[in-house]
C-alpha cells in the first residue's frame, strides 16, 4: 500500500483560515515526501448539509489536489462495528451506562491520571449490568485499557506521553466513536503520516494505543500550531471574514488568501503572491512556527 498522508475535516460547517492553513500543512507534508494524500469526510457527528462539497471547491481552490475516492465515515460503520464486535468477543471491552456528569463527579481511581475515565463500569456484576440495562439508559462501549499513558513521536514537537484510560469507542447511541474510527480508517488507507491541529495533541497517545492494540504500526504525527483570533481564543467563524467566501466578499482574493497563509508559515515573504507548487518547492517542517498565528482583522488587508 502506498504510504499516504490525508486531511480529516468534519463536514460541520465552511472551512476558515484556520483549517485551510491545517489542510495546507497536511497536503505539504505528504506531497513533498512523495506520500497519497486522501481526504476523509469524518461525519459521524453533526454535518452540514452541503458543507463536504463546498469544503472541497475550497481546497482545490487553494491548489490543493487529492487521491480519489473521498472517503466518508458514515460508508464504514460495518467496518467499525466488526472490530467492535471482535474486541468485545475478545472479552477487551465493557459497557459503560454512566452519564457525563457522573463520570465528572465520581471519585478517581488510584494512581489514574486526572481526567481518567474513574472506571465505574469497567467490573459490573451480571446483576449490576442487568439493572441498568432494565433501568433503560443504552450502554457506551469502552476499551478495557492495558495501560495509563502512551507515547507517540511527534515531527514538530517531539516525543509526547499522554493518558491512555478506558475510552469511548462506540457510543450509547450505536455510533462508533471517533477515536476508534479515525485508527480504522488510517491504518486502512496506508496513513502512516498525521498531521492535524494541535488541539488533538491529547488524543494521540489513546489512538496510538488503539492502533497498536489492533496491530497496526502507529503513524508518525505532526500536531501544527492553531490559529487564533486577536483575543487569542481559537478562530471561528464568528471572528468576520475568515472564509474563501466572505474574504472574496470583502476583496480578499484566493491568491491573497493562500499567500498570507504561507507569509504566517515563513514560506512567503510580506505582500509577494505565491503559488502552491511554490511553496511545495520551499517547504522545511523544521522550520514551521511553534506559534499560534494570531489572525487579527488587519491580516488580509492590503
Ligand atoms: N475530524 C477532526 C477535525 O476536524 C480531525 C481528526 C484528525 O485529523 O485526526 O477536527
Amino acid at each position: 500500500m502506498t504510504a499516504a498522508g490525508r486531511f480529516a475535516p468534519s463536514p460541520s460547517g465552511t472551512l476558515h483560515v484556520g483549517n485551510l492553513r491545517t489542510a495546507l500543512l497536511a497536503w505539504l507534508f505528504a506531497r513533498t515526501t512523495g506520500r497519497a494524500f486522501w481526504i476523509r469526510m469524518e461525519n459521524l457527528d453533526r454535518t452540514a448539509r452541503g458543507a463536504d462539497v463546498q469544503q472541497l471547491a475550497d481546497l482545490a481552490a487553494l491548489g490543493i489536489e487529492w487521491d480519489e475516492p473521498v472517503s466518508y465515515q458514515t460508508d464504514r460503520l460495518d467496518v467499525y462495528r466488526s472490530v467492535i464486535a471482535e474486541l468485545t468477543d475478545a472479552g477487551e471491552t465493557f459497557e459503560c451506562f454512566c452519564t457525563r456528569r457522573e463520570i465528572l463527579e465520581a471519585p478517581s481511581a488510584p494512581h489514574a491520571p486526572d481526567g481518567a475515565y474513574p472506571g465505574t463500569c469497567r467490573n459490573l456484576t451480571d446483576a449490576q449490568r442487568a439493572e441498568k440495562i432494565a433501568a433503560g439508559r443504552p450502554p457506551a462501549i469502552r476499551l478495557r485499557a492495558a495501560v495509563a499513558y502512551f507515547t507517540v513521536s511527534d515531527t514538530q514537537l517531539g516525543e509526547y506521553t499522554g493518558m491512555v484510560d478506558d475510552f469511548v469507542i462506540c457510543r450509547g447511541d450505536g455510533i462508533p466513536a471517533y477515536n476508534l474510527a479515525v485508527v480504522i480508517d488510517d491504518a486502512a488507507q496506508g496513513v502512516d503520516q498525521v498531521v492535524r491541529g494541535d488541539d488533538l495533541l491529547s488524543s494521540a497517545p489513546r489512538q496510538a494505543y488503539l492502533a497498536t492494540r489492533l496491530g497496526h504500526p502507529p503513524p508518525s504525527y505532526s500536531h501544527v500550531p492553531m490559529v487564533l483570533n486577536n483575543k487569542h481564543i481559537r478562530l471561528s467563524k464568528r471572528d468576520g471574514a475568515v472564509t474563501l467566501a466572505d474574504l472574496a466578499a470583502a476583496g480578499v482574493s484566493t491568491a491573497t488568501v493562500l499567500s498570507r497563509i504561507a507569509e504566517s508559515l515563513g514560506l512567503a515573504d510580506h505582500g509577494e503572491i505565491v503559488d502552491i507548487a511554490a511553496l511545495a518547492s520551499r517547504f522545511d517542517p523544521a522550520a514551521l512556527p511553534r506559534e499560534p498565528w494570531i489572525v487579527t482583522p488587519d491580516v488580509f488587508a492590503g
